[in-house]
C-alpha cells in the first residue's frame, strides 16, 4: 500500500529540495557555535511565520509533544484548565490537562461547528476562574476551524493563559499570534509545513513564560519542561542533543512557507473547489460551517466500508486518504489538501481516483468530482 500520491491530513508530501536539506552533513549541534547562530535564525523564522515578536522554540517530538509540554509546563496540581472542546483533538486535550494534576472543566460545542464566541462568553460571566484554556484551530478529524481570532482575545479579557493547537492549521490557515493574545501557540512539522514528522514548534508569550518560572512547585518531567529552554541562547546550551537533520529540512520547508505568499488564497480556492465538487457529487460535509481549507472531512456515504474503500484506492489508484478516529472512526472520510498537496494537479488526480474507485464499489458521484473540481478551478 505504497501510495503515490499522499492525500491524508498529515504527513504530507514533502518536496525534493527539502528532503536534499535532510541529507546534509550532520554537525555537533552542542559544540558548534554557528549551530546555536542556525537554530536562533530558525527560531526567527518560526516567529514570523506566526506573527509573533514571543520566543519560538523547535521541540523534538512531533505535535502531540507540545500539547504536553505545554500542560506539564503551565499547569500545577489542582489548577483549573478550561478545556473547549467541539471536536476529539479538543476533547483530548483534556486528558493532558489531568496527566499534570489539572482539573479539566470543558465547553463543550456541537461537533459539526465552529465554537460559538457569544455562547463562550455567556459561560465565562458565570465562571472565569481559570489558569489556562486550551483551544484547537482546525479540528483535523472534522475538517472544521475555531475562530481563534475571536475567542483568545476574549479569554484575555478575562486574564486566561491561552494555549491553542494550531497543528492543522500553521501555514494553510491565517494565524497571528500576537494580534490574537495566544499565549501559547503549537505547530508541527508534517501537516501544512510539508517537512518530515518528528518536529513541534511552538511559541510562549512572556506572560506564559512567568507563569512557567514562578510556580510553587517543579515542573515535573524534562522533555516536556518549557522552562528548561529559556536561556538556551545566552548561555549556548539545549537540554538535548538537537536532530540536526530534521532542523534543517524544517528550515526549508519554513522559509518556503514564508515566502509563499499566495499560499492562504491557494488554500482557500483549493479547499472551496473540494466542497463543492463534493457537495455537487451527492455527498454530505462533515461540518456544517466554518470549513478548515487544509482538510476536508465528508460523511462516508451509506453502506460503504470506508477502510475498505480506502484500501481500495490505495492498491488500485496508489491515493491515500484518510477515515477518522474515536468517535468518528469509520463515518467520515477525509482529504487532506494541505502544504505540498495544496495544488490543483494533485487534488484533481486524488478525485479522479475517487470518482473510479466510488464506482467500483457501486456509487456514483451524482456529479464526477474530478470533473466539477476541474471546472471550478478554470472557471475563476
Ligand atoms: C496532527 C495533529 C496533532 C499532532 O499529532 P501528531 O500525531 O503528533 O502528529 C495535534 N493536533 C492536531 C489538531 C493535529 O491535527
Amino acid at each position: 500500500m505504497l501510495s503515490n500520491l499522499l492525500m491524508t491530513p498529515g504527513p504530507t508530501y514533502v518536496n525534493e529540495e527539502v528532503r536534499r536539506a535532510l541529507s546534509r552533513a550532520v554537525v555537533n549541534p552542542d559544540l558548534d557555535d554557528d549551530f546555536y547562530e542556525f537554530y536562533y535564525k530558525l527560531t526567527k523564522q518560526v516567529a514570523k511565520l506566526l506573527k509573533t515578536r514571543n520566543d519560538a522554540l523547535i521541540l523534538c517530538g512531533e505535535g502531540i509533544l507540545g500539547l504536553e509540554a505545554a500542560c506539564a509546563s503551565i499547569i500545577e496540581p489542582g489548577d483549573r484548565v478550561l478545556c473547549i472542546d467541539n471536536g476529539i483533538f479538543g476533547r483530548g486535550f483534556g486528558d493532558f490537562v489531568k496527566m499534570y494534576g489539572g482539573e479539566a472543566i470543558y465547553f463543550t460545542g456541537d461537533y459539526r461547528k465552529p465554537i460559538d464566541t457569544y455562547e463562550l462568553e455567556e459561560f465565562l460571566k458565570k465562571d472565569s476562574n481559570f489558569k489556562m484554556a486550551t483551544i484547537v484551530h482546525c479540528e483535523t478529524p472534522s475538517g472544521l476551524l475555531n475562530p481563534v481570532k475571536e475567542i483568545c482575545p476574549l479569554l484575555h479579557k478575562y486574564n486566561i493563559l491561552t494555549v491553542v493547537d494550531a497543528v492543522s492549521s500553521i501555514a494553510g490557515e491565517d494565524l497571528r499570534v500576537d494580534d490574537w493574545n495566544i499565549d501559547i501557540a503549537l505547530g508541527g512539522s508534517q501537516k501544512c509545513l510539508s517537512a518530515p514528522p518528528g518536529l513541534t514548534i511552538v511559541s510562549i508569550s512572556e506572560k506564559a513564560w512567568d507563569v512557567m518560572l514562578n510556580r510553587k512547585t517543579p515542573i515535573t518531567g524534562f522533555y516536556c519542561n518549557l522552562s528548561l529552554w529559556k536561556r538556551w541562547y545566552q548561555e549556548k546550551w539545549f537540554p538535548y542533543t538537537q536532530p540536526v537533520s530534521d532542523l534543517f529540512a524544517l528550515e526549508c520547508a519554513v522559509d518556503n512557507a514564508v515566502n509563499d505568499d499566495k499560499k492562504f488564497k491557494r488554500h482557500s480556492q483549493i479547499g472551496n473547489a473540494v466542497r463543492e465538487a463534493l457537495e455537487k457529487g451527492g455527498f454530505e460535509l462533515y461540518p456544517l460551517d466554518g470549513y478548515s481549507n487544509t482538510v476536508t472531512s465528508f460523511l462516508t456515504p451509506e453502506g460503504l466500508d470506508e477502510k475498505k474503500y480506502r484500501e481500495h484506492l490505495a492498491d488500485n489508484y496508489e491515493v491515500m486518504i484518510a477515515g477518522a478516529f474515536d468517535v468518528l472512526d469509520g463515518k467520515v472520510l477525509r482529504i487532506g489538501h494541505m502544504g505540498e498537496n495544496c495544488y490543483a494537479d494533485k487534488v484533481y488526480k486524488a478525485l479522479k481516483a475517487m470518482d473510479s474507485a466510488f464506482r467500483d464499489f457501486g456509487i456514483t458521484p451524482k456529479e464526477s468530482l474530478h470533473k466539477t473540481f476541474d471546472q471550478i478551478m478554470n472557471d475563476r
